[in-house]
């Protein structure tokens, strides 16, 4: 059996060699390693992809949220909501920019946002929301829409985890996951659904005003050549990193059937496991599985994590402490048990080795094994 790895990259790129090879090789040739080319070519296709008027790239997952940020001109004071389990980003660039993060609990079946918390959450002050579509689902964003539109929020989607997700609305539309809100934010980190071979991201959005204003803002702040009319930062994603993704990009689809394949015999082999909860996929959305994370019940997670190991198999707890618990964020206004969902998963949740490259030989011996220790 191949080792078993949390991601497995290599034998992912050994698979597309010679197209990712040619890629970068092109790349060298034209001596084009900072706009136009390859980026511009990614830039689009990734939009047809999407199906979106604007994708801008930028240098990472967390740049492409900070600059959303700015771009909407949000004033220090305001208040942003943002779940509190989650990866660190969100809350980081809003506290960053001298906003105020606003954490909310989560959904204990699907990870992702509360939308009563949301609701609880509004004051006078808030100005944005930002969901993040946790480990490959997208938040329940008919729901997260309406609030915005009520209470005049801007939304800005975490998409970093969900690339290719598909929401279906109730009258019967669908979009991909970013690109439904006034701004989506996606990361082309190696491990991501669809990663580079390096640090990338990218902001996604159908309004051409705040296209203009994003990619002024992840350009000093400059519309012309050197005329800098606001404070801004330099954010890009480089032609070597485009040629990796526009490659990718062809199999994208692929790879996340084969992450769903993947799921689904997970799924299947635990169905019955009275100490595992499974991923529960909501309704109106598919499930790209970024992570595949069962909560493990009345079994101690540490344990079924350390006895895996002694078998070679990797897991991850991702995460293991909630934003308002994260020493960054204690203050005054959160402390223990403020967010039980949030706390109880971090407790309980455990990720399962989950990429585009895992077959029946490996999956049988993981699945097995849990069940086997989970008796
Ligand atoms: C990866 C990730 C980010 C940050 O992306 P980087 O490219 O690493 O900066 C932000 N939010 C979520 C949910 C992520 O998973």
């Amino acid at each position: 059996m191949r080792e078993i790895q949390m991601v497995d990259l290599r034998s992912q790129y050994e698979r597309i060699k010679t197209e990712i090879d040619n890629a970068i090789q092109e790349v060298l040739n034209s001596c084009t390693f900072i706009k136009g080319g390859k980026v511009t070519t990614f830039q689009q296709n990734l939009e047809t992809y999407l199906n979106v008027k604007h994708v801008i790239p930028v240098g990472n997952g967390t740049d492409a949220l900070q600059i959303s940020l700015m771009a909407l001109g949000l004033k220090p004071g305001d208040e942003v909501i943002t779940p509190t389990f989650t990866f660190i980003a969100s809350a980081e660039v809003i506290a960053l920019l001298g906003l105020t993060p606003v954490l909310v609990d989560v959904d204990y079946d699907t990870f992702n946002i509360s939308i009563d918390a949301i609701e609880k959450a509004i004051t006078p002050k808030t100005k944005a929301i930002i969901p993040v579509h946790l480990f490959g689902q997208n938040a329940n964003m008919e729901a997260i829409l309406d609030i915005a539109r009520k209470h005049h929020l801007f939304v800005i989607e975490d998409a970093c985890q969900s690339i290719g997700a598909e929401y279906t609305f109730s009258d019967g539309k669908t979009a991909r996951s970013g690109c439904m809100g006034n701004i989506g934010c996606t990361s082309f980190f190696p491990s991501k659904n669809l990663g580079c071979y390096g640090d990338g991201g990218a902001i996604f959005t159908n309004d051409d005003s705040l296209a203009e204003t994003i990619r002024a803002t992840a350009n000093h702040g400059m519309y012309v050549r050197y005329h800098h009319d606001f404070v801004g930062v330099n954010s890009r994603l480089d032609s070597i990193q485009a040629a990796v993704l526009d490659v990718k990009l062809k199999y994208l689809d692929k790879y996340i059937q084969n992450r769903q394949n993947a799921a689904a015999f997970y799924q299947k082999a635990f169905a019955n496991n009275s100490h595992i909860r499974l991923p529960l996929i909501a309704q109106n959305t598919t499930h790209v599985f970024h992570q595949y994370t069962l909560k493990i019940e009345d079994f101690d997670r540490n344990r079924l994590q350390a006895k895996l190991k002694e078998k070679g198999i990797p897991s991850m707890v991702y995460y293991p402490i909630p934003l308002h618990l994260q020493k960054a964020y204690k203050d005054r206004r959160y402390t223990i048990g403020d967010f039980p969902i949030a706390e109880k998963l971090s407790d309980t949740v455990l990720s399962l080795p989950m990429h585009t490259e895992l077959d029946i030989e490996q999956l049988t011996y993981i699945t097995e094994s849990v069940n086997q220790i989970l008796k």
